[in-house]
Order: C-alpha cells, then structure tokens, then sequence
C-alpha cells in the first residue's frame, strides 16, 4: 500500500490505483447499502427553487434559466419530449417541504406525512434548521432565502445523462476554475484574497453579503462571462498548477475530480437518444476522461480524500446522543448508525489513506487557509446557477460533501475512541444535510471508481480504436 499525500499524484506507479480500488471493493456495498436502503441516507433537503444565481444576472439569458441553458441538441424537435434536455433535468417522484422549527416542535411528524411515500421514515427525514458556523466550507442551504427548502428523494433521481450543456453549463464550469485563482479576487466588488493582503477596511474578499453590501446588487449581476477581466487569466488544464503551493493544487484537485466524478455518471448512465435506452457511453468516456489521465487522478485523489474523512468521522458517530439517525425511532436510529459504522470501519482499513496533516502548516500555508474555505463556499454558492434542476441537485450535494470532508479534515482533531466516555465533552457534531452530503458524495465517487474500471476494460476489447 502507498499512503497519498496531498502531494502525491496518484498513478498507478505507486499502485495506489489498485490499493483504492481495493479499498472501494470492500467498501461499496455497504456505502449502497446506506445510501439506497435507508431513508435518513437517500433523502436530501436542499433549496433548490428559491434563491437566484448571485454571480450573474439570471435575465441575461446566460444562466439560470432552465429555458435557456438546458440546450443542448440542435434536433431536439427530432426526439420524443420525454428525452429532450428540458425533461431529463426535471426532478422526479413526490417532494416535502421544511417544516420550519416551530412546526417540527408542534407536530414533529405531520407535515411530512404522505408527502414522501408513506414508506418513509419522516422522524429519519425531517431536521432541525441550520445554524452557521464559520468552520462551514459551504454555505448553509437557507442563507438569503426565507425557505427552507425541500426533501428530495436522491434514489428517484439518480445522477445521470440530461442533456444539460452550452453556454449556460460552460460559464458555470468556467467560474467554478476561476475560484482556483488563489491570487485575485473574481468578485468586481471584493478585494484580493487574503493571500495578496485583504484590506481591513474592504469587505471581506469572498463575503458575498458583505460585497452585495459595499458594491449593490445590480453591479455584481452585471458580471458575464465575456465581461469579466480575470477570464482569460484562468485555464483549467491543470498544467499551470505544478508550481503552485500544495493547498492551490489540493483546491484544483478536488473541483476537477468532482468534475470528473459528474462527467463519468453522465457518460455511464447515458441516454442513447435514438434507442431511449440507458447505457454506458464509451466514445464520451475516451473524449472527457481516457485522453485526459489527470481528470482520472484527479477523481481517484478525490477518493482518497473522502475514504480518509469518513474513516476520521467513524469514531465521531459512535457515541449515542451525539447523532441521531431516526428520532423517536430506536429501531431504525440503531440499525442506521450500525450501516453507517459498517462504512467508516471498511473506510479506516488502510490507515492515513490520504496526509492531511501536510496542509495549512508551511509557507504561506496557515493564512491561505481562510481563502481555501471561503472559495470553496463560492464554488457551493456557484450551484445556483446550474440551470437543470436534478444537476443543481447533485451539484449541491457533492460540493457541500467535498465542504463536509474538508471540514472533518481540516477542522476536526483526531478521535481517540478510548477518551469518547459518555461524560466527556460532545465533539463537533455535523448537521444531518452535511452527513447526508458526505457519505452520497462517497457513494458517488466510488460508483465513478466502478465505471471507470468498466471503462477501461471496454477501451482496451477495443483498443484499436483509441
Ligand atoms: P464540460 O464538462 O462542460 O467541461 C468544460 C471544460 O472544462 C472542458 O472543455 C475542459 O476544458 C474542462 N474540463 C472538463 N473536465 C475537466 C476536469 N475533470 N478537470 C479539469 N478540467 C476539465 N450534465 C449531465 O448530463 N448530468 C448531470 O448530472 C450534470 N451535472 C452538472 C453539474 C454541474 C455543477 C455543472 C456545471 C454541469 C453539469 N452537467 C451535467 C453538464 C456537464 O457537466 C457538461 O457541462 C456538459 O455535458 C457539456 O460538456 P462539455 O463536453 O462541453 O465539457
């Protein structure tokens, strides 16, 4: 086994290809298991509908709207409506709204009831309202928006192909990279990062609040692509990373390997629009993954770092009282931390998978940590502008999964389980959306690990090809 440091590239010359394909073999069908049999791990609340694209303007056509950016094929009058872009991104199966704490306190169960399923669990579903914490590396789902959001059943609406492309999708992935651009601030309004010397006065260089504060909303809407200065300094091959300190790469690392993770589901779940039918696509996989070996490291690195965030949780969960899986239900509560133990010990079976010790320690390392969180929060606050409702959906479960991990990583000590007695002090606890975020981005990139390995053996029946 090779223990990956943040620094490491992660290829097959130190076997670590195999050694996390391993792991993922004896991790995956309990991470399945959590996520698809239990309603505290397959369903999401989220806020989808409610709050606007704060980076652009949605009127300008360029983003937001699913009638504009959900564009993709120039025949799609050919096709029957069902397999038009504009359908495959709609959100499938019943919805429940937040109850809103005053009514959970009341009627703990009701407005849910019905509303889900009557198979689900509601005391496993519903969850107090956030609170913000400034060790959060994402925003909390309700910032400026009244509504709480939605439950949303991530099992009917998996992540696949929905034809969701163009324009709309390629500025949301072009500003995404840009907030890799550790040394200028992407916000008109805001000032560098504090890697360049945040000014004390000015707000604070990615507060967006603070920025709609100081600049006025209609000057930050006003931002397009084609009029933003800083696009041209940003490409994202990757290339220009190398000299750059190892919490810059670690950034870029982590977008482009979940970049990686969305596009392999898409080219795996893919609908052939000719047939209706729903198959792995190989062309797509050797376009946007085999000719471009770093997204695949990129996206086992990922791997690697979210293996070693839930194996640090594991001892985290145990103690009852500190998470409660099904309130009310102590049943469903017992059987769900057990699968959920099951994963963080298969996780923890090879140890210090991923260093992340390493990080935030020399150099200019400890101040660029606060410039690493708050551009992470942009990268989380960015999913509002993804104009296909299922893609925001899994857009932002996996950037506040990769927030999650980075938090547990970054934020939390290591657990000693022999000093976790009942009367010892409660550790930082996560919310129920950030558990739910974390272990579905697993299971996401461990499904991506499975697809990439059946990838690679349908390239090589065909090698002549590629
Ligand atoms: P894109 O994937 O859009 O990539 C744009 C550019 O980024 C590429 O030209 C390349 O230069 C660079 N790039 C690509 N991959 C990487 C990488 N891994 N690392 C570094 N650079 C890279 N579509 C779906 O069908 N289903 C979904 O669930 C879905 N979810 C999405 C979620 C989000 C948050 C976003 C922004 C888009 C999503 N999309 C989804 C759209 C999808 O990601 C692509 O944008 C779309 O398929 C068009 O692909 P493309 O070939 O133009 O390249």
């Amino acid at each position: 086994a090779c223990v990956i440091s943040p620094q490491a590239i992660v290829d097959d010359a130190c076997a670590s290809y195999s050694t996390l394909e391993r792991i993922n073999r004896n991790v995956k069908p309990a991470l399945d298991d959590l996520t698809r049999t239990t309603d505290f791990f397959s369903h999401y609340r989220v806020n989808l509908f409610h709050k606007k694209c704060p980076f652009w303007n949605d009127e300008n056509g360029m983003c937001g709207n699913v009638a504009c950016a959900v564009e993709t094929l120039d025949n799609e009058d050919d096709i029957p409506p069902i397999w038009r872009a504009s359908a495959l991104g709609k959100l499938e199966g019943p919805r429940a709204h937040h109850p809103g704490r005053s009514l959970q306190l009341n009627e703990p169960r009701r407005p849910l009831r019905g509303v889900l399923g009557e198979d689900v669990g509601e005391s496993c579903v519903v969850e107090y309202d956030d609170e913000c914490d400034q060790r959060d590396y994402c925003v909390p789902e309700d910032e400026s928006a009244s509504s709480k959001g939605d439950y949303v059943s991530l099992l009917r609406n998996p992540e696949r192909f929905t034809g969701y492309a163009g324009d709309g999708a390629k500025q949301v992935w072009d500003a995404i990279y840009r907030e890799n651009c550790f040394k200028r601030s992407s916000f008109p309004g805001g000032s560098a990062g504090p890697g360049e010397g945040t000014s004390p006065k000015g707000p604070a260089a990615h507060d967006f609040r603070a920025v709609i504060e100081a600049a006025g909303r209609q000057q930050i809407l006003a931002v397009s692509r084609q009029h933003n200065p800083l696009t041209p300094f940003v490409s994202n091959t990757g290339l220009e990373h190398d000299d750059e300190c190892l919490e810059k790469r670690v950034f870029y690392r982590v977008i482009s390997g979940m970049h990686a993770s969305i596009s392999t589901h898409l080219c795996w779940d893919f609908l052939n629009q000719t047939t209706g039918q729903w198959q792995p696509n190989l062309a797509c996989y050797v376009g946007r993954l085999h000719r471009h070996p770093d997204r695949i490291r990129n996206l086992y690195f990922n791997y690697a770092l979210l293996t070693r965030a839930v194996a640090k949780l594991g001892p985290y969960l145990s103690r009852r009282g500190d998470y409660t899986f099904c309130l009310g239900e102590p049943a469903q509560d017992e059987a769900t931390r057990a699968k959920v133990l099951d994963v963080a010990s298969r996780a923890a079976s090879v140890p210090d998978i991923f260093d992340e010790s390493l990080m935030f320690k020399n150099g200019e390392g400890p101040s660029l940590k606060e410039d690493f969180r708050n551009r992470f929060r942009n990268v989380s606050r960015l999913m509002d502008c993804v104009g296909c409702d299922k893609c925001r959906l899994w857009g932002k479960l996996q950037t506040r999964g990769y927030g999650t991990a980075l938090k547990v990583l970054f934020e939390f000590d290591n657990l000693d389980p022999a000093r976790l007695t009942d009367d010892a002090p409660a550790p930082i606890v996560l919310k129920r959306t950030e558990l739910v975020a974390l272990f579905n981005t697993y299971a996401r990139l461990s499904n991506s690990l499975m697809a990439v390995q059946e990838f690679r053996r349908m390239v090589k029946e065909t090698e002549a090809e590629y």
